[in-house]
């Protein structure tokens, strides 16, 4: 029999099931490809991101932020008791959220639908820290699911109280942290926004809208604000796409695969595989000759038709069994931890001191790029270097004899272009070459060793 919240929600599901991305900012390849060509030729190859279960864990920053009406009712609030009522829609609610999110993210569980010779990974290697939930009162916040909206809500004013997590009391408009906001709209979809490559000026938020059914706040009953609408949005703030066409990322499969969201792992070869998977509406030609299925459909029942287009992969369209991703979908992810803006949120305690960046080819770097490692020259080769380049406090930079770096108007720095505390090691024979203003954000005096015979080479005034 159905649970009386199931039959409701059935009736709600078509309005609500659509979620969409904020907004598809992928740019036209060719000319990236043209305009980044050491990214194409050595960085983008997504095999090589794939995380092995002892890789140094990331650690991203969120915000949880509750949109109250004015008078301070509705939406979650800002109680932390034993009762039922502040397990529904207290502070222990969004703990549940929280808390189910890093488990899924360590724990995925394998695929519903088994792709010949996949080799699924179970932990993504990133997790989340919660720093604090804010609670605003905010009509319009409240019945609003536009991003650009709710940031600007946050920007203008004060939360009214704040549950604390961390020691850290910041106001969340300074956006060191991803702000996830809950609210109440009428209009039930959810968006995640995406990354940029090469950018960390956007901000990432995302918006997940509680409550269709306030009297079951039962999180397997399909509410938004439950972990499967949370992980999926999180995938977005990634830089990650659909399964299935529409809702913010390819309309077609062809459009998918420029978008890198066509996986060999996820659909099966030869392309376009079981491409594009079911949803619930879908205006592809593509979608056509196939059946349409709820936010609620089972991916793990056979007997439905095209079942192995009904999945429970994270990026799928059933909310309820959201809990696999792909190693090619966990590689994207950690891929844009390095290129994209959610590198920003990550916290600089991250660092492979076993397995270093090894140069040892000539190579021009134009993009962002925020290391994990050491970044060692070697095989007398030369680095360019015109953009900005991040390292943990911890790493090193070694410039071996008859190396460059020639830091031709970028910058090397710590995370979040903070002053770096690692350390560049200049070998015999080594020089690091500054022009064009080019510079190195950090204690020069204390943290560059030139070793005898290497050179600092400055050409005008870049030091800080
Ligand atoms: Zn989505």
């Amino acid at each position: 029999m159905l649970k009386p919240c199931a039959i409701i929600l059935l009736i709600f599901s078509i309005i609500s099931c659509n979620e969409t991305l904020e907004e598809d900012n992928s740019e036209n390849e060719i000319t990236l490809k043209s305009q980044f060509p050491t990214y194409y030729e050595k960085y983008q190859n997504l095999i090589n991101y794939i995380p092995s279960p002892d890789s140094p864990v990331k650690t991203v920053m969120i915000n949880f932020i509750v949109m109250q009406k004015d008078d301070g009712t509705g939406n979650f609030q800002n109680i932390n008791d034993n009762s039922e009522y502040s397990k529904k829609y207290g502070v222990p609610r969004l703990l549940y959220l929280y808390n189910g999110l890093n488990q899924r993210f360590s724990k995925l569980f394998p695929p519903s639908d088994y792709i010949n010779g996949v080799v699924s990974i179970a932990d993504t290697r990133i997790r989340f820290e919660l720093n604090n939930i804010y609670f605003y009162r905010n009509s319009k916040g409240f019945s609003s699911n536009n991003i650009r909206e709710l940031e600007n809500i946050i920007g203008n004013s004060s939360p009214f109280s704040i549950f604390v997590c961390s020691d850290n009391n910041r106001n969340p408009d300074h956006f060191n942290e991803i702000n996830i906001f809950f609210t109440e709209s009428e209009n039930k979809q959810s968006y995640g926004s995406i990354p940029l490559f090469n950018d960390c000026s956007k901000k990432l938020s995302q918006v997940l809208v509680k409550g269709f059914n306030e009297k079951e706040a039962d999180p397997t009953c399909g509410d938004w604000a439950n972990i499967g609408g949370i992980v999926h949005e999180t995938c977005h703030n990634f830089g990650l796409g659909h399964t299935y066409l529409g809702g913010g990322t390819g309309k077609t499969v062809e459009e998918m695969k420029e978008n890198e969201d066509w996986h060999y792992d996820v659909f099966g070869l030869p392309f376009p595989g079981n491409a594009p998977h079911i949803t619930s509406s879908c205006n592809s030609e593509e979608c056509k000759s196939l059946p349409l299925y709820n936010w609620d459909a089972d991916p793990y029942d056979t007997t439905l038709l095209h079942h192995d287009r009904l999945t429970n992969n994270i990026m799928s369209n059933q909310v309820g069994s959201r809990t696999y991703l792909s190693p090619l979908q966990i590689a994207k992810m950690q891929r844009s931890t390095r290129f994209f803006t959610i590198n920003k949120y990550i916290n600089d305690d991250c660092y492979d001191s076993d397995k270093p960046l090894i140069i040892s080819k000539k190579e021009y770097w134009n993009f962002f790029q925020r290391l994990f490692e050491d970044l060692i020259i070697e095989n007398r080769t030369e680095l360019t270097i015109t953009s900005q380049i991040e390292l943990p406090a911890k790493a090193r930079i070694v410039i071996k004899s008859g190396c460059k770096i020639i830091l031709d108007g970028g910058t090397i720095s710590g995370v979040n272009n903070s002053i770096w505390k690692g350390t560049l090691i200049i070998e015999n024979g080594g020089v690091l070459l500054m022009k064009n203003n080019g510079k190195l954000n950090m204690n020069i005096k204390e943290n560059i060793v030139v070793q005898k015979g290497g050179g600092l080479i400055i050409s005008a005034l870049p030091l800080n």
